[in-house]
């Protein structure tokens, strides 16, 4: 028996080529912590387990494993090798077997596509706000302006609400933010009106601090000046968490991260348009920044209660007209109008 049993590490007599020369060497081998030893009269080499390609096994039984400096190992038995790693203590021991399982194979499939699926739902939300971490804010608004360059070219028409109206909501939300952030850190915004047929009564941010508002809404809530601010507060929210830079970064993350490495956003940009086109914001984003509207209109001293007209304004709109806003990161796409109205409402 070749295999010799102690307290030391088991030790393996087989064979060894060392990669230059067909001729076979008789040496011993031995696992140390994470590494192979490797010893006859002459040498003795010591190879990382982890650069090591694990043993095809062949159907004659016998092992191969290569060495990553060319060398092969060769063990004519191979329930022996499997004996010797296992008493080693080595992690692999049943690769081989699971190699030829076609069930093994199945497993590690559907082990895969598990992975996968939990790396969807878990790691790229993780991976793509690690990412937004990481985007400087100029790029970002870089990103804003050629996501608001797609959509005014494809949705957006200019305002024809006179300047003093747009105006005056404007100010009057500047002073709202300015309430709600005593301490002057308010977050950087800009606001612009356009009219839009196509999204009607509707607002959205974009990355960067962008929030459009179309001059449909301005008329839908025309006697609800504080709705109109809370949809406002709503997008600031949006804004705040940085949820449009997510959104693109997590539908277009290998080019999101290319981005940042290189600093060069033109690949990320290209992808501008089919994302504003198909993305939302996640349910828990539209929540936060449901969350942060309240806060701010609490913060005024308004009862959020009052966003409840939009929701049923809105809705007796959707009805009616049957055609759905074709913008699905717009507030009037946000599903769930029920369930926002008894937050508002219910809001303390
Ligand atoms: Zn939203």
């Amino acid at each position: 028996m070749s295999l010799s049993l102690s307290c030391e590490a088991p030790v393996l007599t087989t064979q060894w080529f060392d990669g230059r020369s067909p001729r076979a060497r008789t040496v011993q081998a031995w696992l140390d912590g994470d590494s192979l030893v490797i010893k006859d009269d002459e040498l003795e080499s010591r190879y990382p387990l982890c650069e090591m390609r694990w043993p095809e096994r062949s159907t004659h039984g016998q092992v191969l494993a290569e060495l990553p400096d060319g060398g092969l190992l060769q063990h004519a038995d191979a329930a022996e090798w499997d004996q010797w790693w296992r008493q080693s203590g080595g992690r692999e021991s049943r690769v081989a077997a699971w190699q030829q399982s076609w069930r093994a194979t199945l497993c590690a499939l559907l082990g895969s596509v598990a992975f996968l699926a939990v790396f969807w739902v878990w790691g790229v939300p993780l991976v793509s706000r690690g990412a937004v971490q990481l985007i400087p804010h100029e790029m970002e608004a870089g990103l804003g302006r050629a996501a608001a360059e797609q959509l005014e070219s494809i949705f957006l028409k200019p305002s024809v609400l006179p300047v003093s109206q747009q105006e005056a909501i404007r100010s009057h939300f500047f002073q709202w933010v300015q309430t709600a952030y005593p301490a002057g850190n308010a977050p950087q915004w800009n606001l612009t009106f356009y009219r839009s047929p196509i999204l009607g009564p509707n607002a959205f941010a974009l990355p960067g601090g962008a929030i459009a508002m179309t001059d449909e809404l301005v008329h839908l809530l025309g006697d609800q000046r504080e709705a109109l601010l809370g949809i406002l507060a709503h997008e600031l929210g949006h804004v705040v968490h940085r949820d449009g830079l997510d959104m693109m970064v997590r539908s277009s993350l290998v080019s999101a991260l290319v981005g940042v490495v290189l600093g060069d956003v033109t690949g990320f940009v290209a992808t501008v348009p089919a994302t504003l086109a198909t993305q939302s914001y996640s349910r828990d984003a539209e929540r936060a920044a449901d969350q942060f509207a309240a806060k701010l209109l609490s913060a005024n001293g308004v009862s959020p209660a009052v966003m409840v007209v939009f929701f049923e304004r809105i809705s007796e709109l959707q009805t009616k007209e049957k055609n759905g806003p074709g913008l699905p990161i717009a507030m009037a796409s946000h599903p769930d109008f029920t369930e926002r109205i008894r937050f508002f409402r219910e809001w303390r």
